[in-house]
């Protein structure tokens, strides 16, 4: 696309189930969503075969999410079995952390060490409102012992919630003073109700405003395989501070992803309803090469997609625990 630069794809966000133990209000339209039949959802085997594809094209990072990847068993047998895969260099795992401080002494023994955990509030009752579920406590256990234990990268992820959180944006902000954390404020997606989103929503420069009371922000520089984020120092913190934000700041010309949903099919762009089934593909015994031109074709249609997936934003509500955010 003209004037638009098309970043090498070399992040894959893998969903690993759409199962979640959460009912964060803002994710999923819960009243009609339906979990897929167990038959439905990728094999472990069958997700390794693809991320071994996908590292020959070129692809390099791989995000474990989901739903919650913690609830499907045997993820650090799988996580063990992907860093296998030549030419997977950065393993990272996206989790809500309620099962984190359980799981974390075995993901890390299977040489996982990037964390994103997502952590809307600080206050127990708040975070009950949010997540439908009382687990405040499990997810700050999990991040200390997940602290203890030595991962590094730990990321905060924070969905900003207008009139439900804003009011906490320092102080989640300010855990990155104290410890090497990189806390990311996300902006609210219509992905469950346009209507609440109209209420919630409020835009990243608004947050990066607020957040000033702490400090001259400085941008830092973007690595290869970071995207869309935007990533600040703040004077005397240790860890960083960094926005997502995927409705008022287009910045496609800088996604370097591609999604695999739960049910094995791939999504070039979060905000585009285009997916190619490639779990289709492989069960009717595809070999390799033809699975590599389906991931190509998703490669492409991303690199045609560019800005106007941006610009179906406001029309597109896809369901995160369906796709992993
Ligand atoms: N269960 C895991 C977790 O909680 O991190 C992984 C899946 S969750 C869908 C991934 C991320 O998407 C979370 O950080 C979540 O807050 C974010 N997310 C879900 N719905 C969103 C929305 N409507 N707008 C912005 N972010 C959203």
């Amino acid at each position: 696309m003209e004037g638009y630069p098309t970043p090498e794809i070399n992040y894959l966000r893998m969903s690993v189930t759409d199962r979640c133990n959460l009912r964060c209000f803002y994710c999923t339209y819960w009243q009609d969503w339906e979990k897929l039949a167990a038959a439905e959802i990728l094999r472990y085997e069958e997700l390794l075969r693809i991320a071994g594809v996908a590292a020959r094209l070129g692809i390099r990072k791989i995000r474990i999410t989901g739903g919650e990847p913690l609830v499907r068993r045997g993820l650090p047998k799988f996580i063990r079995s992907l860093r296998r895969i030549p030419g997977i260099d950065e393993i990272c795992l996206t989790t809500n952390g309620t099962l984190l401080a359980e799981l974390a002494p075995a993901l890390f023994e299977a040489g996982l060490r990037r964390l994103n955990v997502s952590l809307d509030t600080l206050i127990p009752g708040r975070y009950l409102q949010i997540t439908g579920r009382d687990n405040l406590a499990d997810v700050l256990r999990g991040l200390e012992c997940a602290a203890a234990l030595g991962f590094h990268s730990i990321k905060i992820n924070c969905v900003v919630l207008k009139g439900i959180n804003d009011d906490e944006l320092l102080d989640l902000a300010l855990l990155a003073r104290d410890h090497p954390l990189q806390v990311r404020f996300i902006e609210l997606m219509p992905t469950a109700s346009p209507r609440e989103w109209k209420r919630r929503f409020l835009p990243a420069a608004e947050v990066r405003r607020r957040l000033r009371a702490l400090g001259e922000l400085a941008e830092m520089a973007s690595s290869v395989t970071s995207g869309p984020a935007r990533i600040f120092k703040v004077q005397g913190f240790v860890g960083e501070v960094g926005f997502i934000s995927p409705m008022s700041e287009h910045r496609c010309g800088s996604c370097n992803r591609l999604r695999l949903t739960a049910q094995g099919r791939l999504r070039p762009c979060l905000l585009a309803e285009d997916e190619i089934d490639i779990k289709e593909a492989m069960r009717r015994g595809c070999a390799d090469p033809e699975l590599a031109s389906l991931f190509r074709e998703a490669m492409q249609s991303k690199h045609r997609g560019g800005a106007s997936a941006g610009e179906s934003r406001a029309a597109a509500h896809p369901s995160m625990a369906a796709i992993g955010g």
